[in-house]
């Protein structure tokens, strides 16, 4: 046993969530790192952090459903006994479409992934973290996007909207359990070149867009991490219930 703290990542397999979970472990943080089923990547994750001597597990479970996450906490507590932080990262998107060609199966899915994944996963830390609980406080951070600012209309207005309820929850519960030791924040990123594009058919998207972009690229996972890590960190102990953007200018 370390004096460690302990952070979950969910979806800390690819993209954002793998580069938080590396630079978290690197600035002493335990790391659970979750995924749904790309074993191989999250074992790839876990392996670059404990040849560098720290300590991280693999978990497996989809934030869809609220039986995997009970799961998935009960593996950090019988694991590592204790959480800090949470980094609500899991998250999908669908293929290009207007709302006219959508089902509901697609809208229910990407809302039940990003948006009651992220209320039940947070719901979970805070019954871990809240000093009304016991705990000792903690750090929650969730992953919006620039499509709650953007939109999304004409290809996913399904997705921005999710991205917009995460805001508004992030706002809300970090009033909520402010007194409480906990703090609630968002990162809000741009166009990241990630895996995520292929999921709406467009696995090229932030090369093609770069150009258009402020800075003229797209950013990388590695530059959201370190938003990320800094709202998980006590460097931000009076930031709460805020958004930061991590866009580009855009
Ligand atoms: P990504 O590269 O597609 O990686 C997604 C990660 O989430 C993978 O680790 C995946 O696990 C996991 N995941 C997917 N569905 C899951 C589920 N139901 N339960 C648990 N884990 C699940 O995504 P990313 O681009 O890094 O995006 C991360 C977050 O940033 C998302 O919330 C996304 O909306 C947000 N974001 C991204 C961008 C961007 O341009 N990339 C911009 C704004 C916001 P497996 O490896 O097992 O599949």
């Amino acid at each position: 046993m370390t004096d460690r703290k302990t952070l979950l990542v969910t979806g800390g397999s690819r993209g954002i969530g793998a580069a938080t979970a590396l630079l978290a472990a690197k600035l002493g943080w335990r790391v659970a790192v979750n995924y749904t089923s790309n074993e191989a990547a999250a074992a790839k994750v876990v392996a670059a952090i404990t040849d560098s001597g720290g300590e991280a597990f693999a978990v497996k479970g989809d934030v869809g459903s609220e039986a995997d996450i009970l799961e998935m906490f009960k593996a950090v507590d019988e694991r590592y006994g204790r959480l800090e932080g949470l980094v609500n990262n899991a998250g999908i998107a669908a293929t290009e479409q207007r709302l006219d060609q959508m089902d509901s199966a697609r809208i229910e899915r990407i809302f039940r992934v990003n948006v009651t994944g992220s209320f039940l996963c947070a719901r979970e830390a805070i019954k871990r973290m809240s000093t009304n609980a016991g705990g000792k406080g903690g750090s929650i951070v969730n992953l919006s996007s620039a499509a709650a600012t953007l939109g999304g209309g004409g290809s996913y207005v399904d997705y921005a909207a999710t991205k917009g309820a995460i805001d508004v929850f992030t706002l809300g519960l970090g009033r909520e359990v402010a007194s409480e030791g906990i703090r609630v924040n968002a990162v809000r990123p741009g166009m990241i070149d990630t895996d995520i594009h292929a999921d709406i058919g467009d696995a090229d998207r932030a090369k093609k867009l770069a150009p258009s972009l402020p800075m003229k690229r797209a950013g990388t996972a590695e530059e959201v991490a370190e938003a990320i890590v800094w709202l998980l960190s006590d460097a931000s102990s009076y930031t709460t219930g805020s958004i930061l953007s991590v866009t580009g200018g855009r």
